[in-house]
């Protein structure tokens, strides 16, 4: 009975999915336009800031869905919480000898830290956290951004996900702060690859294409305890999940995570894309899709959609 995070007379067997993200979408929609696209990644920029998508999916297999669920976005930094499942499968906790634990309370892009620090991130979903995360999954698989793309095409189930070679290509353009980051990392002798071939790594990862649907299937493993409920394969041990997810609820937004914390109550991981996917423990994953931003670098629409979904159903991990 441990397991069971809920007590038996909870209401999430009664509760209107349906009803209620149709109702936050119709609130959260006038939203869309008050955030603003991530430019610095000139391809994001191009992107029709007036759309949103949320999707759920239960651990007992039911799908809710609305608005834009279905269109494909950049996932971005979402992309970090499948590296980080690969690097803790392959190093166990040898990783925390190369990535701190810590909020960094710093933008996600930002280099003061890594100086004082002395080349070690303060956590896996910083760019300098997920560069190093990218170099432990390529110094441990033959072909590190195919490993990443067969997990995350395994976990949503569907196989024709992939990255978008303009995305990546726009990235590596205009990437000098990440060229900075992971040269300056090197420098430290904390990285084994190469730059080059790291940051092209990184890159595609970040520029992978998926939509909410995909996304919220994807996250299921993490809300069921390291194994996806659809196919029954385990992906990470119990404790491994847990660790995620209290990574990303400490970490997931970046210096807005206490902010986000507050309002919404779950953990979850947002991208530069306009996605944050959350999960409640034993009981669903949920993905939104809006791709203004805040100042954070998180989707203003879609931090509000999820909070007006744990407030309107009652349900967080508090
Ligand atoms: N690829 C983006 C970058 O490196 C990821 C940032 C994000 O989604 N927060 O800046």
């Amino acid at each position: 009975m441990s397991q069971i995070f809920y007590s038996p007379d909870d209401n999430t067997n009664t509760i209107d999915y349906q009803s209620i993200i149709e109702e936050i979408y119709k609130e959260v929609f006038p939203l869309t336009n008050s955030g603003k696209v991530a430019d610095y990644i000139p391809e994001l920029g191009k992107i029709d800031p007036s759309q949103l998508g949320i999707a759920i999916v239960t651990l007992d297999g039911k799908i809710y869905e609305t608005g834009a669920s279905r269109i494909n976005f950049s996932i971005q930094s979402i992309s970090k919480v499948f590296t980080l499942t690969l690097a803790m499968k392959f190093m166990q906790n040898t990783l925390w000898e190369k990535v701190g634990k810590e909020p960094s309370g710093n933008p996600f892009n930002s280099l003061v830290q890594l100086e004082y620090e002395s080349g070690k991130p303060r956590n896996p979903f910083i760019n300098a956290g997920a560069i190093t995360i990218a170099d432990c999954v390529n110094t441990h698989s033959e072909n590190a951004l195919d490993t990443i793309i067969q997990l995350m095409r395994n976990l949503s189930q569907n196989l024709s996900i992939n990255f978008d070679p303009q995305v990546a290509q726009s990235e590596k353009e205009h990437g000098h702060r990440n060229a900075a980051l992971a040269h300056f990392m090197k420098s430290f002798g904390q990285i084994d690859s190469s730059v080059d071939e790291l940051l092209d790594i990184y890159y595609k990862h970040c520029s992978i294409s998926m939509n909410c649907l995909d996304l919220a299937k994807a996250f299921s493993f993490l809300a069921n305890h390291g194994i996806n409920p659809e196919t029954n394969e385990t992906f990470l041990t119990k404790s491994q999940a847990k660790r995620i997810n209290s990574l990303m609820l400490t970490c997931g937004m970046y210096d807005a995570s206490g902010e986000f914390a507050y309002r919404v109550g779950i953990p979850g991981k947002s991208g530069v894309g306009g996605g944050i996917t959350a999960i409640i423990p034993n009981l669903l994953s949920i993905c939104v899709w809006s791709p203004g931003l805040d100042k954070y670098g998180n989707s203003l629409a879609g931090t509000m959609a999820l909070e007006l979904f744990t407030t309107k159903t009652g349900i967080s991990i508090f």
